[in-house]
Order: structure tokens, then sequence, then C-alpha cells
């Protein structure tokens, strides 16, 4: 079977890193692209793992070459998923895209075959609660959390799979009949 290119997106909170990290660890077939990034490495990530890590310079000449499948600006740093990068892996592997819905549809505007999965919560509501109650933020933040929230639900009819994490098992399994279907 032909691999595939998953882009996974979902809101803050529904458990799509551990999702896609379970998925991994189950199937051989199956990896993660690394994005690049401008921003500087926090304390314990390394290039080539978390991100490349890449100077201005060098992320705008790479843009001029057309080397992004898609890249956007995130806090006054360019984030972008490396095409040559994905395109090697995906000659042995189906390849993992954790975007957000932006970064998502342009995929699907550069690679037309690529496979997008929004993961959504059980209950909106469980999950509002969840983001309102950390208590360390300011309700400027938490709105803005909650906007967002409202935001990528909303575009997932953009997508070609909605994929409720109501069940770890459950939503692994879902995945996996994705990963296995025909084109
Ligand atoms: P952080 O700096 O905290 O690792 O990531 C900041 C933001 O950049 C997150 O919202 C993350 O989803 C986004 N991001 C990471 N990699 C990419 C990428 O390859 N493309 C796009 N469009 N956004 C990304």
């Amino acid at each position: 079977m032909r691999h595939k290119l998953l882009v996974v997106s979902g809101p803050s909170g529904v458990g799509k890193g551990t999702l896609v990290k379970a998925l991994k660890a189950r199937r051989s077939d199956v990896t993660e692209s690394v994005s690049c990034t401008t921003r500087p490495p926090r304390e314990g990530e390394k290039h080539g793992r978390e991100y490349f890590f890449l100077s201005k310079e060098e992320f705008l000449r790479r843009i001029a070459e057309n080397d992004f499948l898609e890249y956007d600006e995130h806090f006054g740093n360019y984030y972008g998923t490396p095409k040559s990068f994905v395109q090697e892996m995906l000659k042995s592997k189906s390849v993992i895209l954790e975007i957000d819905v932006v970064g998502a549809l342009n995929t699907k505007k550069a690679i037309p075959e690529s496979v997008l999965i929004m993961i959504a919560p059980p209950s909106l509501e469980e999950l509002k609660r969840r983001l309102t109650g950390r208590g360390t933020e300011t309700q400027e933040a938490i709105e803005n959390r909650l906007s967002r929230l409202e935001y990528e639900l909303s575009q997932k009819d953009k997508y070609d799979y909605t994929v409720v994490n109501d069940d770890l098992e459950r939503a692994l399994k879902e995945l996996e009949t994705i990963l296995d279907s025909a084109d």
C-alpha cells in the first residue's frame, strides 16, 4: 500500500499528542515529520528531533526555494514543514504532521492526497471547563483559548475525517482504519 500523509489537528487539550505518540509506538510504518523553526531551542530540545532550528536567513532562503509544504509565523518566529524531508520519509513510511487548521489547509492545497484528520473532544463543555479551570491564566488568555477552540472545531467540515477522542484505544483503532483504507 502507498504511504499516506496524515495531517492531524485539534484544539489544545484534546489529547492529539498522546494519540500520535501511541500510533507511532504501535505502527512501525508510521513516523512524524520534524518542522523547521527560527525560534531558539528550549532547554532539552535537540536539532532534528523537536525541530530543525534555522536562522531567519536560512528559513527565508528555503521559502524562496519553495522547500516548505506550508509555513506560518507564530509569536514572531517562522515555522514550516520541510517538503524534501517529508517526501523522503514518505518513500518508506506514512508521515504524520501535527499542525493547526491554517497549516493543515495549506498542506491540502500543496498535496491534495494528504488526509486531514480533526481530533475532537467527546464533550465541548468538558474541554471548555478544563481550559478555563487551569487557574493560572488571565481572563484574556482564557478567552483567547476558547475562541481559538471554537474556530478550530468550526473548520472540521473542511477535514476528511473527525475522530472523537473519547477513548484512547477506540480513537487509535479509528486512526489505524483511516491509515489502512484504500485511497
Ligand atoms: P512551539 O514554539 O511552542 O513549539 O510552537 C508554537 C506554535 O507553532 C504551535 O502552535 C505549533 O503548532 C506551531 N507549529 C509548529 N510546527 C509548525 C509547522 O511546521 N507549521 C505550522 N504552520 N505551525 C507549526
